[in-house]
């Protein structure tokens, strides 16, 4: 076998989409499996929805997940450039072989005439394609006709009979509809996608083109311009696309976990979120759901991949995120607890200290590193805010809470030394057994006045972390 060579090609379109890692993960499923090559290419031909900071994003979330390219606009290699803005003068011999050969044609066509003829075709109850009326015409005589631009785009002239039928190395046998008289080159001068795709595809020594199931239409299109233009078509392979519970699309319009940020900001590890992208499309391999990268890769087989949609559940990828942090040390969870909260909180090196002192107290039953910091947040303020659980602040401090605070304030302040156990004794004996309250209610104003919540890690060992001097202001500070 050639060496494969396989690409990503993700549009800096905005915040990346789920998708990208999902496809760089099967992408790289295959390429370490088979020792070949990994590239990243940038498709900004799209000047109308390009967005600048995307292509940074792109990088940033690929990494986080582990997901790295051997070639690329940041790494460069032998087919530099990888950005195909940068790569115009590429495109232009390619078109006017096409032109030249008959298989393309100028269209001068305005935007307000193709809406009109495509309005009139389905009042007509037609199908809605481009009418060809450019096609043979010079630009006077086309011109002459009116609904006419100066700058003509250059469209694809698709025979009567055009190959419609590929074989996927997914599905198999695949038919595709009958394409229209794509545009290949815009009145901009860039390149459309698909041009430029098959152009990059070919000249970057792709081998196998693995995509999203949405692209399923534009094969023959694609195939037709490798034919023409005498290359080589390569492999394809079409990636089912990642589905809602109700199967619709996942759209980052409607879906926030659409955006691979969202995973970064709620605190899934990169190894969890790659199980599960795996999973998705993978299924279990052999008895266990749980798997890593190097176990997906060394057995990674096309057949494996599911061809049906598979149901973005983030319940199960809550499930997974909960037993990858289980799974890790308790320095090396306090040591991502510590990168995580950095990324949004300000941390003086005393609230860093606190933080990895309270990590172990939440590593068992946080199933994100967003609900640990959430959980440890009492360490990080300088004073509770009541205002925040207004609710229980009301409950738990109010006229029945008043004497647990204090009963329970002269028994710490007695405590000669402050550990967890020493705390949990001096708060029984003071207000279980010298107030006689149930231990609910004995410990749920100390909770509230120490964290600022009803719920939070064990209470005694908060303390403990917290400090004496801390707590003891906390609880006069609760003191309403
Ligand atoms: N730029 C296309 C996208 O954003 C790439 C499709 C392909 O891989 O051919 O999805």
């Amino acid at each position: 076998m050639t060496t494969p060579r396989l690409r990503v090609a993700p549009s800096p379109t905005g915040d990346p989409h789920v998708g990208t890692a999902y496809m760089s993960l099967f992408n790289l499923g295959f390429v370490r499996r088979y020792g070949g090559r990994f590239i990243l290419r940038i498709e900004d031909t799209d000047r109308a929805r390009f967005r600048a900071d995307s292509e940074q994003q792109i990088y940033d979330t690929l990494r986080w997940l582990g997901l790295t390219w051997d070639e690329g606009p940041d790494v460069g290699g032998p087919y530099a450039p990888y950005r195909q803005s940068e790569r115009l003068e590429t495109y232009r011999p390619f078109v006017e072989q096409l032109l030249a050969d008959g298989h393309a044609y100028h269209c001068w066509c305005s935007a307000e005439r193709l809406a009109q003829m495509r309005e009139e075709q389905r009042a007509q109850k037609r199908p809605t394609g481009y009418d060809r009326l450019c096609l043979g015409k010079t630009a006077e005589e086309r011109l002459a006709l009116g609904g006419a631009t100066d700058t003509p785009v250059v469209r694809m002239l698709i025979p009567d009979d055009p190959p419609l039928i590929f074989t996927d190395v997914i599905r198999g046998e695949v038919s595709a509809p009958r394409p229209d008289d794509q545009v290949i080159l815009k009145a901009d001068g860039f390149p459309t996608y698909h041009l430029a795709v098959v152009v990059d595809d070919h000249l970057m020594g792709i081998t196998h083109v693995v995509r999203g199931e949405e692209w399923i239409s534009s094969t023959p299109k694609h195939v037709l311009l490798y034919q023409w233009l005498g290359l080589p078509v390569p492999a394809f392979a079409h990636m089912p696309l990642l589905r809602n519970a109700d199967k619709s699309k996942i759209s980052k319009r409607k879906n926030p976990a659409a955006r691979l940020t969202w995973f970064i900001e709620q605190g899934y590890l990169p190894e969890a979120l790659i199980n599960f992208l795996a999973l998705l499309g993978y299924g279990p391999q052999g008895e266990s759901e749980i798997f890593s990268f190097a176990d997906f890769s060394a057995s990674f087989d096309w057949a494996h991949v599911n061809a049906v949609g598979p149901v973005f559940d983030l319940q199960k990828l809550d499930w997974l995120n909960g037993h990858y942090i289980r799974e890790l040390g308790v320095d090396e969870f306090a040591e991502r607890l510590v990168d995580f909260a950095a990324r949004t909180e300000d941390l003086s090196p005393d609230a860093t200290a606190l933080l990895r002192a309270g990590a172990p107290l939440v590593q068992e039953r946080s199933q994100t590193l967003l609900q640990a910091l959430d959980l440890l947040r009492f360490l990080l303020v300088a004073e509770i805010d009541f205002a925040v659980d207004e609710a229980a602040a009301t409950k738990q401090l109010g006229e029945s809470g008043r004497p647990v605070i204090e009963a329970a304030t002269a028994a710490l302040q007695a405590l000669p030394e402050w550990r967890a156990g020493a705390i949990e004794e001096a708060l029984r004996a003071a207000l279980v057994e010298g107030l006689a309250l149930k231990p609910r209610n004995a410990f749920g104003p100390v909770r509230v006045a120490v964290t600022g919540g009803t719920v939070s890690p064990p209470l005694s060992e908060s303390m403990e972390i917290l400090g004496r001097e801390r707590s003891l202001s906390r609880l006069s500070a609760a003191r309403r």
